[in-house]
């Protein structure tokens, strides 16, 4: 016997419409290319997000035709979310720090017919433009007046003319939940490329997921600002949660310096933000030397790579700032896990509280998880024994697009590349990427963990761990440090600094001072590339 209620499907209209109908008046803020501020309200967004929809009609667009963007968080990006996936097309986020032949590669292997991008893109889509053989149409996100002339891009067309010409009237067509919505490759650190292709399912059962109290919390008393940018993994969700909860959306588009995104955080109220470890390392070393403070900021959520226990710390204690760490990956839409507290845990001193909140935290419901050995055995969740971390659930890849790499699944479950812990109370804990993890003497050195305990030196602005081939032990870690700037450090003070924090074995050999760490195109630290710069480095 089949239910009674209404069938309607999930799409990314729904939510824009939604928005527009209760919450018409709450405001979308964003930092513009051109330096200064735009703001509207989400009624002025649907409406234009209906104006993209009649103009990929004009242009001849086809049903799961792809619209790929080279943009910045803001409001015109915004309005291609909705207005590409809510007509039926598929959005394709293409990250800009890529190689520009890489971006070329990624337009082509998508098959891209309309490139949409910010004028901060403008020399790079010139470079690539003549090897991107699918795109038919360009669209410059900017007004019609600021065009510059002759830029050799064939039928260049501003936005604001493009969608200028259209009604702000359209019907959202209604058609399978289970079509494609966008797609985001992975930034391939190893091979080419592979691009998660999500549905309009996927995205709205992960919207409403991301806005749970346990999770993002988002609410119509919030104004949120993602520094996580809308070209990898669609933001983390956020331009969609926040029209389902009527959150006010702040967008800090090219300007992701400390100084800017301070500036906008205290100008718009922002309770809420979410970014990787990087960019809040900006932020707090703009914010600490000027003695700055935040007068609404609430909550931040930090994912992407492991959060140091001395950035918890500073938010925190010197800020009253709640960090929330989050796991997730662009296979995962990308929220897996997010770290709060259990009722149980309220009274504990505030030591064990903080040993709980390094964890990447508890399932989020909707992803199912397990650890297991190497012969794919479950591994008991005991918080010690650490095992490949496999994941399923219904905004999990089943496959990549167009095949590429052929079935990612074992038994169903999605193997994430990482080696984890999972505690009796459900709290997962990366120990590592399992290619970054440590092999030394049979036993395992956690990278993170290593790392950890020098960024909490305060000489110390970043750091990284990396194995080196030891004739005895196999590998041993060394740590790559950069310096805050003026702070003296030396080689012996820092591995004396470990002493007492971790078992002696798994005390780096060696410190190298470099002046700075490679970042990769998703502000995480390169390692691969930091090998590479080390491969002549000898152990003392
Ligand atoms: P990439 O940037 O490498 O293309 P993703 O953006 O999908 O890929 O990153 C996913 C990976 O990032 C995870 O598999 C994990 O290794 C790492 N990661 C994400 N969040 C965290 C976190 N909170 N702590 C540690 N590692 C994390």
């Amino acid at each position: 016997m089949l239910g009674l209620m209404q069938d309607q499907p999930l799409l990314i209209s729904n939510l824009i419409d939604f928005a527009e109908r209760h919450h018409a008046d709450v405001e979308i803020v964003s930092r513009r290319v051109e330096g200064d501020i735009h703001r509207y309200t989400y009624k002025d967004a649907a409406g234009r997000a209906r104006q993209v929809a009649n103009a990929l009609d004009a242009m001849g667009l086809q049903f799961s035709d792809r619209v790929a963007t080279l943009a910045w968080n803001g409001y015109r990006h915004f309005e291609l979310y909705y207005g590409v996936s809510g007509s039926g097309r598929v959005l394709h986020t293409i990250n800009p720090r890529l190689h520009p032949d890489l971006i070329a590669w990624i337009a082509n292997h998508a098959e891209d017919q309309v490139l949409c991008f910010d004028m901060s893109f403008l020399p790079l889509v010139q470079a690539v433009h003549s090897k991107c053989s699918t795109i038919r149409h360009y669209v410059a996100l900017c007004d019609a007046d600021k065009m510059p002339p002759d830029t050799g891009i064939p039928g260049l067309i501003s936005y604001e003319a493009w969608i200028g010409r259209q009604a702000n009237t359209y019907q959202w067509p209604v058609f399978d939940e289970n079509s494609a919505s966008s797609m985001c490759y992975t930034s391939g650190t190893t091979g080419n490329p592979k691009a998660a292709l999500y549905s309009h399912r996927s995205t709205t059962l992960h919207a409403y997921a991301a806005a749970l109290p346990d999770v993002m919390s988002l609410s119509a008393r919030d104004a949120v600002l993602p520094v996580v940018p809308m070209f990898h993994v669609n933001a983390w969700g956020i331009p969609y949660s926040a029209p389902l909860t009527g959150t006010k959306l702040v967008f800090p588009g090219p300007a992701m310096d400390g100084k800017s995104i301070y500036e906008l955080l205290e100008a718009e109220k922002v309770t809420y933000a979410a970014g990787v470890p990087t960019v809040w390392q900006m932020l707090l070393g703009h914010m600490k030397p000027a003695g700055l403070k935040f007068s609404t900021l609430k909550r931040t959520v930090i994912g992407g790579s492991a959060c140091p226990p001395a950035m918890i710390a500073a938010f925190n204690d010197d800020y009253g700032v709640e960090v929330l760490h989050a796991w997730g990956m662009t296979e995962m839409s990308p929220l897996g896990t997010l770290c709060t507290l259990k009722n149980k845990h309220q009274d504990l001193p505030e030591a064990d509280q903080m040993k709980i909140r390094l964890k990447q935290g508890r399932s989020i419901f909707g992803v199912d998880m397990k650890i297991v050995d190497p012969d794919g055995n479950d591994l008991p969740w005991d918080g010690k024994t650490f095992g490949d971390l496999h994941v399923k659930g219904p905004w999990v890849v089943r496959a990549y697009f167009k095949g590429e790499g052929g079935d990612p699944l074992i038994n169903g479950w999605f193997p994430t590349g990482d080696v984890a812990t999972i505690d009796p109370d459900g709290y997962m804990q990366i120990t590592d990427r399992s290619k970054d993890v440590i092999k030394s003497g049979g036993e395992w050195i956690s990278s993170i963990d290593v790392e950890n305990i020098a960024v909490a030196h305060p000489a110390v602005a970043m750091a990284a761990c990396i194995g080196v081939a030891h004739p005895k032990w196999d590998e041993r870690p060394i740590i790559a440090v950069v310096k805050k700037p003026g702070a003296e450090l030396s080689r012996e003070e820092l591995l004396k600094f470990y002493e007492g924090k971790t078992a002696k074995w798994q005390i780096p050999d060696d410190v190298v001072f470099v002046d700075a760490i490679p970042i990769g195109a998703t502000g995480k630290m390169l390692k691969t590339r930091l090998r590479e710069q080390l491969k002549d480095y000898k152990l003392p």
